[in-house]
């Protein structure tokens, strides 16, 4: 747990972590730590932090129930570090399918990793703050290292890439330390950042089903596959439902309401019964 800062002690040996590094993702997260808690769970909601992060912001996830751990970006290089600028990144390896929020730094995305290193759990499940969990998914916790689902949002060649947007994983220094030897080697790019790098650590990642992960742009690009009653996690990849507008809001107006009854105090709808996709 070296460079972990925990609030405070563990309650439970499993654990859905996510990662915070600015006031948007929190925002964010507060709906994810509410519809965690709706689930039921007695599992642990780790928090992973970068000290950024206003304490007003930090209390209202505490108040969610959420477990704090404050630690750092990786200590990576300069030359790493400027490789995943957000400049660097976006023109070495444009986004042409939708928009990245100007929050989104591609270097935080990195701290991720981090997650190797909360030892004191033996189980962790993945999410990023972007996410919804529709349904319980405590049975993830009986997964190996390392599941993640497809990361399909357009057509059936999707299936070949993973999405690292909810994987499953084993704390390990041992691991996080492999992580990050293979990870800042000199005239390293990833492309699409921990994504790409995850994929190439676990070439033999274990697939779980595209309704762990279901991507936004699903609802619109392949409105076939989508299916209310067995979604269990829904990520807002690209755009995000507190932008307000984004250039995706018409088209994805009822899963952004969706996101907002989350969001806010009251009461949600049992997903089953929501329309699907026209
Ligand atoms: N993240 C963060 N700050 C950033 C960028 C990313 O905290 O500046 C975290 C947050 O948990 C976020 C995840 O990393 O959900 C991955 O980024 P994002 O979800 O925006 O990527 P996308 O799903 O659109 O590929
Ligand atoms: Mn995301």
């Amino acid at each position: 747990m070296q460079g972990l800062r925990p609030a405070s002690p563990a309650q439970s040996d499993r654990a859905y972590v996510t990662l915070v590094t600015n006031a948007d993702y929190a925002t964010g997260a507060r709906a994810l730590l509410r519809s965690i808690a709706l689930t039921g769970t007695e599992a642990d909601r780790v928090v992973l932090h970068t000290p950024a992060v206003a304490a007003a912001d930090l209390a209202a996830l505490t108040d969610l129930g959420a477990r704090l751990v404050e630690t750092d970006l990786l200590p990576t290089s300069d030359a790493f570090n400027a490789a995943h600028s957000r400049r660097n990144q976006h023109a070495a390896a444009p986004f042409t399918k939708g928009e990245k929020p100007p929050f989104h730094t591609p270097l935080d995305n990195f701290a991720k990793l981090r997650l190797w290193q909360l030892t004191d759990y033996a189980s962790v499940v993945f999410l990023d703050a972007d996410t919804l969990m529709l349904a319980n998914c405590d049975k993830l916790f009986g997964y190996p290292e390392f599941c993640a689902a497809p990361n399909v949002y357009e057509s059936l060649a999707d299936f070949h890439r993973m999405n690292s947007g909810v994987f499953t994983a084993r704390p390990a220094e041992t691991t996080f330390a492999a992580m990050l030897a293979a990870l800042d080697v000199p005239g390293a790019f990833w492309p699409r950042t921990d994504q790409t790098f995850l994929q190439r650590f676990f070439p033999d990642w274990h697939g779980l089903p595209v309704f762990c992960n279901m991507l936004q742009y699903v609802w619109f690009n392949m409105p076939e596959l989508w299916d209310w009653s067995a979604i269990k996690v829904l990520h807002f990849q690209y755009e995000k439902p507190w932008q307000a507008p984004h250039p995706k809001a018409e088209q994805l107006a009822p899963l952004i309401e969706l996101w907002q009854s989350y969001a806010g105090g009251g009461d949600v709808p049992v997903p089953a019964d929501l329309p699907g996709p026209q």
